[in-house]
């Protein structure tokens, strides 16, 4: 096997492209059940279209100026058109929203100020000692990091700032590729061989601690940084990403249906290619163009049809393949067995926690077997089963 594909480093290359204004975003939303706006409400970029309850959320901004279409559980439309301009004697129409002074906010206040221009603080803020922001590309085609580091430096180093103020850890550590020329003041630096997987958290952590163990570190990647670091530096809502579509890296506000992503790279997608959503390892498979991106999409691809053939049911063979690539050291082809067979307790005794989801093992299962979907439905149903637990457990105590 040609180990080029699983290299992680693909040079400077060049600045952040902007994309053009969608003609319309479909904002996704997680769990945030307070609209801020109804159907056919004007928006511009900034406002806020949907609250949070959940304080550690952040909430959802449009990126852009236009017209609400659709508002459900799952998104907000917003169709990209110019405001008619206020009727004569009336005050003009808002176009932007005004910054938040972040410099002089602590502890809660500034969490919540966060919270409400659209961050995610859980990640931020868990308890640990060490802090590791992994700066490395964290997929093979994925090319941001590198560009990221020499051409929004500034955004990097306005993130790592803030996250120092709100993350409790003792010692910050940035990962980088080995020959990275990339500087943080105060900050050590840690290099790392650059070959997926090595740069899955998991892996990145035990090659600066020496240890097999995620306790007491907390992990955040290059593209949260940035994100935060683009909030941090203007004061104003998060409402655009960047995203890395077939290597060209494009700004583009958060929402934007993959469709319209792909045609602003230029890229056709015909019938029964594969869209994927996230890297060609650990992404999932979309049949909707007009899915928008949220604000942790990293990459979108297109696979073409026939360049792999497609991963169904098929039978195990036990060649092993997949049980000698495995970064864990554990038999995918057993536990994707008893995930296939609903035998739940058979995974958790061949420790299917201890999987990190690198893809390695669907990628080389000759097979074709979708390894990494059955130890992803394999975790999900045990998440449920402890779940259930828990919530008897809570009523035989009352
Ligand atoms: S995805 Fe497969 S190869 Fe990767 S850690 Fe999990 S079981 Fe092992
Ligand atoms: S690589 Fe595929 S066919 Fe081979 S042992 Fe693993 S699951 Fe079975």
């Amino acid at each position: 096997m040609n180990k080029n594909i699983f290299i992680l480093t693909h040079g400077d290359t060049g600045a952040f492209e902007t994309g053009s204004v969608p003609f319309e975003v479909r904002i996704p939303l997680n769990g945030h059940g307070k609209k801020a706006v109804k159907k056919k409400a004007e928006v511009y970029p900034g406002l806020l279209v949907a609250d949070h309850s959940n304080a550690k959320i952040g909430d959802m901004h449009s990126g852009i100026t236009g017209v609400v279409t659709e508002v459900t559980e799952k998104h907000v439309v917003i169709k990209a058109q110019e405001l008619a301009p206020a009727a004569d004697g009336e005050d003009p129409k808002p176009t932007g929203v005004e910054p938040v002074a972040l410099a002089g906010l602590e502890g809660d206040e500034l969490r919540a100020a966060l919270k409400g221009l659209g961050v995610d603080i859980r990640p931020l803020i868990r308890r640990c000692d060490l802090l590791v922001i992994n700066a490395l590309n964290p997929e093979p085609g994925i090319t941001y990091a590198e560009s990221m580091l020499v051409h929004a430096k500034s955004t990097v180093n306005a993130g790592l700032e803030m996250l120092k103020r709100l993350s409790p850890a003792s010692r910050t550590v940035v990962a980088l590729p080995s020959a990275s020329t990339a500087a943080f003041d105060g900050t050590d630096i840690a290099f790392i061989n650059p070959q997926y997987p090595n740069s899955l958290d998991e892996l990145v952590v035990a090659s600066i601690t020496g240890k097999e163990s995620m306790k007491g570190v907390n992990v955040v990647d290059l593209h949260t940084l940035y994100n935060l670091g683009a909030v941090a530096e203007s004061g104003m809502p998060l409402t655009h990403t960047v995203v890395c579509v077939e290597g060209r890296n494009i700004v583009a506000p958060i929402g934007t249906p993959v469709g319209a992503l792909l045609k602003e790279a230029s890229i056709e997608v015909a019938d029964g290619d594969s869209v994927i959503m996230g890297g060609p390892m650990r992404g999932e498979a979309t049949g909707d163009l007009n899915k928008g991106i949220a604000k942790d999409t990293k990459a979108v691809f297109v696979v073409p049809a026939g360049v792999f053939q497609p991963v169904s049911d098929h039978a195990c063979f036990s060649c092993g393949a997949c049980v000698q690539h495995c970064p864990s050291r554990i038999l995918p082809n057993m536990i994707s067995r008893y995930v296939e067979f609903n035998e739940i307790d058979f995974c958790r005794q061949e420790n299917i926690g201890a999987c990190i989801e690198c893809g390695l093992c669907t990628f080389y299962c000759p097979a074709r077997r979708p390894m990494l979907q059955f130890i992803r439905l394999g975790k999900h149903k045990i998440a449920l089963e402890e779940a259930q637990v828990a919530a008897c457990a809570l009523q035989v105590d009352e």
